[in-house]
């Protein structure tokens, strides 16, 4: 139990890897707070992380929202008296040509990736510095070294996440706060089937189809799983990880080697 006693909060907890991240930080002894916009999921996730024994809080936000984030903080203060652990984890994606993209869901997906990692991290990061200790691991992806044809506006918002977690380390290093970002290969969500579902159409392939095919090309040949992204954020958060800030922690079975 390396992390009794600390409090996390996770973007985009009510499902996928973030709900995986949620489990894991949990079973390590934080309390959690998760947050999404989809009320009902959010809720299921609270009660599936409350029977397997977390102290957990499902606060709806959208983390687009500076206000909705303000708020967040709030309840999740007032709950928890404060947060030691932030991770940035809701993405979206969306999937066409450059050269057919909709300006408005190319630059949405830069929203939701970029702009709620810096909100949070800027909205949270204050009480940590003070603190003088706390952790930020953003959710970032390989794509963000690798680049992702017809997936652009993904990878590009993944390269700014990296540039922001090695710029925001740099800044407050010397406070003990620690800001790292954790890069996934691919892994089984909606997300991904819906990514590789678009891709797929391309090919005319089925998603699942082209996930195994996708999996067949990972040096280890498997896919990551959640479970295996939570791990290296549950390291990134304990003691043993403090002297890791501005790193690019690559999860994805051989993929990316830089
Ligand atoms: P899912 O689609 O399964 O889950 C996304 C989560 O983010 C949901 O809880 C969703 O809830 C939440 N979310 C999305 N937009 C917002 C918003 N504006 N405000 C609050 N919450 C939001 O995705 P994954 O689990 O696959 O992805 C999680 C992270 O991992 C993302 O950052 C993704 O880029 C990254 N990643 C995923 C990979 C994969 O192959 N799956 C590979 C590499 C990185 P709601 O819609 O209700 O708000």
């Amino acid at each position: 139990m390396t992390l009794s006693g600390k409090v996390a909060l996770v973007t985009g907890g009510s499902k996928g890897i973030g709900l995986g991240i949620a489990e894991a930080l949990a079973d390590a002894g934080a309390a959690v707070v998760i947050t999404a916009r989809g009320r009902e999921a959010l809720d299921l996730a609270a009660a599936a992380l409350a029977k397997r024994g977390a102290d957990v809080r499902a606060i709806p936000a959208d983390v687009t929202d500076r206000e909705q984030v303000k708020a967040l903080r709030q309840e999740a203060t007032q709950a928890f008296g404060r947060v030691d652990i932030l991770v940035n984890n809701a993405g979206t994606s969306y999937v066409a040509p450059l050269l057919m993209a909709d300006d408005e869901k190319w630059w949405a997906v830069v929203e939701t990736n970029l702009r709620s990692t810096y909100l949070c991290t800027k909205t949270f990061l204050r009480d940590m510095v003070r603190a003088k200790s706390g952790r930020v691991i953003n959710i970032s992806s390989i794509s963000g070294q690798l680049g992702a044809a017809f997936n652009g506006c993904y990878a590009a918002s993944k390269a700014a996440v990296d540039g922001f977690t090695r710029s925001t380390a740099l800044e407050v290093a010397a406070s003990g706060v620690t800001v790292n970002a954790v890069c996934p290969g691919y892994v089984r969500t909606d997300l991904a089937q819906q990514t590789m579902g678009a891709r797929a159409r391309m090919f005319g392939m089925t998603a699942d189809a082209y996930l195994d095919k996708l999996e067949s090309e990972v040096p280890r040949h498997q896919l990551t799983s959640a479970e295996e992204v939570a791990s290296a954020v549950v390291y990134l958060a304990s003691p043993a990880a403090a002297a890791i800030t501005g790193q690019t922690l690559n999860v994805c079975g051989g993929t990316a080697l830089g």
